[in-house]
């Protein structure tokens, strides 16, 4: 079988690199299938992903759907909590862990109703950064000793609402941002005549490496600098308070690359633990924030959108230098918090579409030049005959330099449209050859490059800026990977585009087998059959941070469970955006403008321009599709 891959022999795992990034929750089955497997039962057959698409589908609930698998954030919580239970008893630590989620992360009801329920067991809390936030931690029934940890800038409200939360028995601990924030608790604490359960931001020196290290160290644009830490204590002693701190907290950033990032930053806050102790502060939480990372390229190196550590090494590496430094400074260990947002979510969904065509760069045949034709014509033509591996980057320089004459000549009028027709099929018929030349072995990075240039442009039904809003802001890397055909070597490279008129609206960066690419592998399209990509691990920001860009909405949501006997069971549905809600967000009012467009249609009738038995075909068009589905149905 002719293809134009460098990894022709190898099998699809390698080629996208699914065993390297696929963190056992994918699998390819025998017959080309992406697989999902049950991360808290791994002996369960592996259900097939493509047969959920076509089941739902029948259900009507068509891709684009967001599908969330309940087993992968149920192992999410497990794992997390897990890793922290082992690392205390292999440390003998003699502390407890009591990690909480930031609900800023995914802050779908769907999905903290699950986290709470699969954290209760753990004691497993909620982190809330605004009022909003803390308004939905509250509406959930956490375990006694569960904690609300509320960061974010708070005015008197919030801050009641946090007081007050605590007769409900909720733990719920107010982490003062600045000192200015003190004063407004002292105000609401007087009002109430109730105590409070306080925190205290640090911000810690310690720069991070990667994306985040903006928002770590001196600039970062949380937390208090020594000064402020010791106005705040002057300030809770002499306001009566001081015993009501109770917890100190700091946040690296997120996607922390590298571990011994974690392990400086966290002796940084040992050693300001000791320090508040030895004041006289009856502190006994020591929160970490979030910042705990996820392979998605799984090179599992301090690299862009990688990490040089696993879960359990983060953990044992925190556990460890917490006890060290407690030990050293002669204190009790205390609880232990983290706020892992990412790590905990971001593998439990993904985001599946289809492709609604392609435009290729290449062209299975070429006509001949003609008689009349430009010298050129056939001179780009020849091309093909001195084509040879050692000769193929001569044989690219010169096909672009010919097309680039010939492209000169049509624009001053020396050839027609249809020389300059013939000579486009001809280069991309040329491109098509040297494409599979070039895929039987290793090329120059110049080469490869301009290779991607030809790759083919798979549109997608999908919106990059509602659905993975971190690849246009942030050049964020996920997993990208066919559905089905795995069993299939793909024939073709492609870059995918999306279904908005934004030209940014591209993914063009991929993670293979073999590294980072430019253009991904593809299966040639084939009528009649629709061809699915999904793209892994989306839980964690992309849902909350997407947007309206060209009105497309929220896509359709599934949550499913996998079922032992390798089918799975549809937990909840979550129908997408109807063109009429997008309206209405962006303050139309859907039925005024139906009757607008009714009015229109009216005039026309009286002026004569259109029939009276033409406004009832009309009207049910427009209303067709106010009511249905943003996406390409
Ligand atoms: C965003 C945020 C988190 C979550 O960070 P992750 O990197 O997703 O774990 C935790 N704590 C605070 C204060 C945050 O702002």
């Amino acid at each position: 079988m002719e293809t134009i891959l460098n990894q022709a022999v190898n099998t699809p795992n390698d080629l996208y690199g699914i065993e390297n990034w696929g963190m056992d929750l994918v699998s390819v089955l025998p017959d080309g299938d992406l697989a999902l497997a049950n991360p808290i039962a791994p002996d369960m057959p592996h259900v097939s992903l493509p047969q959920i698409v076509s089941d739902l589908r029948e259900r009507g609930i068509a891709a684009p759907v967001l599908l969330r698998v309940s087993q992968f954030l149920e192992h999410g919580i497990q794992s997390i909590n897990g890793c922290f239970e082992r690392a205390i008893s292999r440390v003998g630590y003699k502390g407890v862990y009591r990690g909480v989620f930031p609900i800023k992360v995914n802050q779908q009801a769907q999905v903290i109703d699950r986290i709470v329920e699969f954290g209760r067991p753990y004691s497993y809390g909620l982190e809330a950064g605004s009022k909003p936030e803390l308004v939905i931690a509250l509406a959930h029934k956490l375990a006694r000793e569960a904690l609300i940890v509320c960061n974010g800038v708070k005015d008197a409200e919030f801050i009641r609402l946090a007081i007050l939360s605590r007769r409900l028995g909720f733990n719920t601990v107010i982490v003062l941002e600045s000192p200015k924030e003190l004063e407004t608790v002292i105000e609401v604490v007087e009002e109430l005549g109730e105590e409070p359960l306080l925190g205290v931001r640090v911000k810690l020196t310690n720069r991070i490496t990667g994306k985040w290290a903006e928002s770590s160290g001196d600039r970062s644009t949380f937390g208090m600098n020594t000064d402020q830490l010791v106005a705040v204590l002057d300030k809770l002693r002499d306001s009566g308070l001081l015993h009501c701190l109770k917890l100190q907290h700091s946040h690296l950033g997120s996607q922390v690359p590298d571990v011994n990032d974690v392990r400086r930053a966290t002796t940084e806050a040992c050693r300001y633990f000791a320090e508040l102790k030895a004041e006289g502060v009856e502190l006994t939480h020591l929160d970490l924030g979030g910042g705990l990372g996820v392979d998605y390229t799984g090179e599992k190196s301090a690299a862009v959108n990688s990490i040089n550590y696993s879960m359990a090494e983060y953990c044992d590496n925190v556990v460890e230098t917490v006890a060290y430094a407690m030990d050293e400074a002669g204190l009790d260990h205390p609880t232990l918090v983290t706020e892992s947002g990412r790590a905990v979510v971001a593998t439990s969904s993904m985001l599946i579409f289809d492709v609604l065509e392609a435009t290729l760069y290449d062209a299975p045949t070429a006509p001949k030049p003609e008689t009349d034709d430009h010298h050129l014509i056939s001179d780009l033509a020849a091309v093909a005959g001195y084509l040879t591996p050692v000769r193929l980057q001569e044989c690219m320089n010169d096909a672009s330099f010919y097309r680039e004459e010939l492209r000169a000549l049509f624009r001053r009028g020396y050839i027609n449209l249809r020389q300059m027709a013939r000579s486009e099929r001809i280069y991309l018929h040329l491109m098509s050859q040297i494409k599979a030349l070039a895929a039987k072995e290793d090329q120059p990075a110049e080469v490869q490059e301009a290779l991607d240039q030809l790759a083919d442009i798979y549109h997608c039904n999908f919106s990059l800026f509602q659905s993975l809003p971190d690849v246009w802001a942030i050049d964020q890397l996920h997993p990208v990977v066919p559905l089905q055909r795995l069993n299939e070597h793909p024939d073709r490279r492609a870059i995918l585009s999306d279904i908005t008129c934004d030209s940014d609206g591209k993914i063009d960066k991929f993670i293979l087998g073999d590294g980072p690419a430019a253009s991904m592998p593809v299966h040639s399209l084939r009528e009649g059959e629709t061809y699915y990509l999904g793209v892994l691990f989306v839980g964690a920001y992309q849902e909350t941070l997407g947007d309206l860009h060209n009105l497309f909405g929220d896509t359709n949501v599934a949550t499913i469970e996998l079922r032992p006997d390798g089918g799975f069971d549809l937990l909840h549905e979550q129908e997408g955006d109807t063109i009429s809600e997008v309206m209405s967000y962006v303050e139309y009012d859907p039925r005024d403008c139906v009757a607008a467009f009714r009015k229109l249609v009216d005039e026309a009738i009286s002026a004569g321009n259109l029939k009276s038995a033409d406004r009832k075909t009309l009207m049910a068009a427009y209303r067709d599709s106010i009511n249905g589905y943003t996406y390409y149905e």
